[in-house]
């Protein structure tokens, strides 16, 4: 890869900082977008339906992940890691690492002839570990870009897929290569993780068989999930008694997490709400502290969910425990009258809490607030300014946020961009607007 210079790089191809690579691209400003994934998408190409709306995530997220791959103005760099950044005279010289695919990318047609050929099963992270891909293989149906990636850490170099490959693309001797991006501007959009499965002891999460995180759930209700139905990953068995534990990562000094992920209460009544749809004949219970539900139409989406059926106990869970048949038992106190109480599920979720994603904050040496999110120090008038200038934080790396808000703060980072850009117009890279936009 040849060194480049851009008006700005976005670092971070999920739903926020695919949106400011747009924003900022159909201005004519050229723009890179780095992910360190093999495809971009982010968290949202791997849930099934959106809140309020209950529209289908790829339906909404793939278009504009194709957008991305086929604008003009924007330079798509997966699989790369940020290694270092410095200050220079017209911006920021940032040097990245492109991660050997061991697949010629100019060469690959993501025909998948070498997936099929591949005699390695190994746990597909975008499916949470609940189903499998090959060691070598495009990761998903719509990953952009559609290019195969091996892992050599699980190769047996048995040579199927090189031989299979109609462009001969497979090169099992492929090393890390480091460029450098010229760039004026930076748009830090690196997400989040959810908190931790096993961090809450108590819950049993990681070590009993039936207790999950919410996003495999999303992967169970999603129709390019693992099994296209809802399962007990214990035993395969259709769970008829399914419960939700809230604030299981969240609102917690124990875990250090004292905020609220402000995600949490709706993404668990759209799942149960999903469930009744998928299971009619199941009983969906939510645990909860208070619900809330701050959005436009989210009150009256949760109403919706009171009105189908789902049952909402207020009181905080104190333990999680398994019976013999493998069945979660969660011991609860009822806040409304004080008992403590424990009733028997067949499937957990315990809704996790947002934390941010490690890595790019270092790198770019940017401070952290008390949230251990990006520091933002004018949120009012500012909201996308960081202490570094020509540095911008968009999405959940500024801190827990939906889908609805990660897209008006990347086009708020992009405005910020834009501007600033201008500000310090110094003849390089001048904008070229173009005449239309290619995305609708
Ligand atoms: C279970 C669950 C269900 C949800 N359901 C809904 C819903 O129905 N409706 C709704 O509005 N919201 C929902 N949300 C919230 C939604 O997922 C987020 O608002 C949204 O995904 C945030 O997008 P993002 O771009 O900020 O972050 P991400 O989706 O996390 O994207 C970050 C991107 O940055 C990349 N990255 C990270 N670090 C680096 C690095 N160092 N270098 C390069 N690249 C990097 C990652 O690979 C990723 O592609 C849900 C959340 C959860 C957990």
């Amino acid at each position: 890869m040849e060194n480049f210079n851009v008006d700005t790089l976005v670092i971070g191809g999920g739903i926020a900082g695919m949106q400011a690579a747009l924003d900022l691209a159909d201005q004519g400003f050229q723009t890179a977008l780095v992910d360190h994934e093999p495809t971009i998408g982010g968290k949202m190409i791997t849930l099934s339906k959106v809140f309020p709306t209950l529209d289908c995530c790829s339906c909404i997220t793939t278009p504009k992940m194709s957008s991305v791959a086929h604008h003009p103005n924007i330079q798509l760099l997966t699989y790369c890691d940020l290694q270092s950044i410095q200050e220079s005279d017209s911006g920021f010289r940032v040097a990245i690492v492109q991660k050997p695919r061991y697949v010629d990318a100019h060469k690959c047609t993501g025909c998948r002839k070498c997936e099929y050929e591949c005699p390695i099963l190994i746990p597909n992270p975008y499916d949470r570990g609940l189903g499998a891909y090959h060691a070598i293989r495009v990761p998903f149906s719509t990953a952009v870009p559609q290019t195969a990636v091996l892992d050599m850490d699980n190769c047996i170099l048995c040579g199927k897929c090189e031989k299979v490959c109609p462009t001969q693309a497979v090169t099992f001797t492929q090393k890390p290569e480091t460029f450098e991006v010229q760039t004026r501007t930076i748009v830090l959009a690196s997400g989040f993780e959810l908190t931790p499965l096993e961090a809450k002891k108590e819950y049993g999460g990681g070590l009993l068989h039936n207790v999950i995180d919410p996003l495999m759930m999303e992967r169970f209700l999603a129709p390019t999930g693992p099994y296209g139905r809802v399962l007990r990953p214990g035993d395969g068995k259709e769970p008829t008694s399914i419960a939700y534990v809230q604030c299981a990562g969240s609102r917690d000094q124990s875990l250090g997490v004292e905020y609220c992920s402000r995600v949490c209460c709706m993404y668990a009544i759209k799942q149960a709400m999903l469930i009744s749809g998928a299971l009619p004949m199941a009983e969906i219970t939510i645990y909860y502290m208070d619900i809330r539900t701050f959005g436009k139409g989210y009150e009256q989406f949760y109403q919706n969910a009171q009105a189908m059926g789902v049952e909402f106990i207020r009181g905080k869970v104190a333990a999680i425990h398994e019976d013999d048949q493998q069945n979660p038992v969660v011991k609860v106190e009822l806040t409304e009258d004080g008992r403590v109480v424990e009733r028997t599920h067949d499937l957990v979720v315990l809704s996790l809490g947002m934390v941010p994603s490690p890595g790019s904050a270092g790198i770019l040496e940017l401070p952290l607030g008390d949230d251990k999110f990006i520091s933002v120090p004018a949120p009012n008038a500012r909201p996308c300014h960081t202490t570094r200038p020509g540095i911008f934080v968009t999405g959940t790396a500024m801190g827990p946020m939906d889908i609805v808000d990660s897209i008006i703060s990347a086009s708020s980072a992009a405005a910020a961009t834009s501007a600033y850009i201008r500000a310090h117009q110094n003849g390089q890279a001048s904008p070229k607007p173009q005449e239309e936009a290619v995305y609708a």
